[in-house]
């Protein structure tokens, strides 16, 4: 054993190895030496444990194994093949084109962020997306944050603290990373007044709750549930109209958010932003990652007076956009303003695409995966939009289901590849759906499950 150990070549023979002055190269001489000594480690155990000493070329290979892994960022591109269109914990909506170039130009250099060009001062970053989002939803105004958890946040706290926000009892939701009306509620330092029962709210239930400290009525879009049966809520404009007669503000928490009428793709009808301004709330938020398809922000209309209390707010300034997803959300609004939403933005492109061509799609993945001699079907499924909207709403796709005898250990490899391929498993088969792939990814695909089969 101890003949063996000292055969191990030493850290500074090693520095010497072109294969090593590669490394180096690559990942600088200080972690180089770490995933030598690593290495070396690692042979030293195994020698004391009855081995042989490894030739030099198999410890280089060792340490650059250690590098690479050291070296790879955590946060990784994968393959959705789940056909979940908007899955939130793979990163909601891919971004279009455009939306992706404009926040690479924002990112590489300077930007008028807080600039005045005109007048060569300190401007607003908020102008920046509010001219395009009152055109398309006819707010007076709007303003751009973080995300909707935040635009919540900060529309109750600025504009409820310390009073009483009423909302029926059939939207006091929980969203997906811990979001629950009734916490954040608790958080603004608004008092929360729950009315109506879990199926049914009526009018007089909102009627019979305003006080004195009322502030407003609140509406939460129902996200990621559905209440079927004997159910009741109350439309908006009544909201609307009774709030009016009182002197409170409506605030209308839409969730995903939509430019576009999802009815028109074969969806049950998601509430629009246009809808709600149009209506009269006097406060809409929504994301701008969910059906809006954009970078993730989240995106508040309003009365202009209210907006620009907003905006003086000191958790505004908690909540700030960085100039990359002001650059993206713009390009992403200007396809709406444009007419070429359903063409150019990957969320509404998953949306409309077509059952004819996903079953060609699947067909072609079909053919090439049995030349491996796999069991590969084409069999109609359903794809759903996700991101806390139309929740039971599918849509009907093909997919290409596998057979194998652990679909289970099959999906692990597929996720432990490279790229990831995140496929789903149903009737114990694994599942494949093109709606969710970008044609451009197709290639890769089909060889991240050849490979894992
Ligand atoms: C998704 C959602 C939120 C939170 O939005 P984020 O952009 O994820 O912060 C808030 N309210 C409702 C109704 C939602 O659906």
């Amino acid at each position: 054993m101890f003949v063996e150990l000292r055969k191990l070549p030493g850290v500074d023979r090693l520095l010497q190895e072109p294969a090593v002055q590669n490394l180096i190269q690559i990942y600088g001489r200080e972690l180089v030496v770490e995933g030598l000594r690593h290495a070396l480690d690692t042979a030293r155990d195994q020698i004391r444990r009855g081995a042989s000493c490894p030739p030099a070329e198999e410890i280089m290979i060792q340490a650059e194994g250690y590098l690479r892994a050291l070296a790879r960022p955590t946060l990784r591109p994968v393959i959705n093949a789940s056909g979940v269109i908007i899955h939130t914990n793979l990163g909601r909506a891919p971004l279009s084109e455009e939306t992706r170039m404009a926040m690479l130009d924002a990112a590489r250099g300077y930007t008028n962020l807080e600039y005045d060009l005109e007048a060569g001062q300190r401007g607003s970053r908020y102008v920046h997306a509010e001219q395009l989002l009152c055109r398309l939803t006819g707010a007076e105004a709007a303003l751009v944050v973080n995300n909707n958890a935040g635009a919540v946040l900060l529309i109750l706290t600025a504009l409820a603290q310390g009073r009483e926000v009423i909302i029926s009892r059939s939207q006091l939701i929980e969203i997906g990373g811990g979001f629950r009306i009734p916490d954040v509620m608790r958080q603004s330092g608004a008092h929360l007044v729950e009315v109506g029962t879990t199926n049914r709210t009526h009018l007089h239930d909102y009627e019979e709750a305003i006080g004195p400290e009322t502030a407003a009525l609140m509406r939460a879009h129902h996200s990621n549930f559905r209440i079927i049966g004997f159910t009741a809520e109350v439309p908006l404009e009544d909201l609307v109209a009774l709030a009016g007669e009182h002197g409170l503000l409506v605030f209308d928490d839409l969730g995903s958010g939509t430019l576009l009428d999802t009815a028109a793709f074969g969806l049950a009808h998601e509430p629009t932003m246009q809808e709600s301004v149009a209506v009269g709330a006097d406060i809409v938020s929504c994301s701008g990652d969910k059906l809006l398809g954009g970078p993730q922000a989240g995106i508040i209309l309003g009365r202009a007076k209210l907006i620009a209390h907003l905006r003086r707010h000191p958790l505004t300034r908690a909540l700030r956009v960085d100039k990359t997803t002001l650059a993206g959300l713009q390009a992403t609004l200007l396809h709406y303003l444009k007419g070429e939403a359903v063409d150019k933005i990957p969320v509404w492109q998953m949306i409309a695409s077509r059952p004819d061509t996903l079953k060609q799609r699947a067909e072609r993945w079909a053919q090439a995966l049995s030349q491996t001699g796999v069991r590969a079907m084409v069999t109609e499924g359903r794809s759903t939009v996700g991101g806390g909207s139309l929740p039971g709403e599918t849509l009907p796709t093909w997919l290409v289901a596998l057979g194998v005898d652990s679909p289970d250990a099959l999906a692990a490899r597929l996720r432990a590849g490279e790229p990831p391929v995140i496929a789903r498993i149903e009737d114990d088969r694994l599942c494949l759906d093109p709606r969710t792939v970008f044609e451009e990814e197709e290639e890769t695909l089909l060889r991240a499950v050849q490979a894992a089969l």
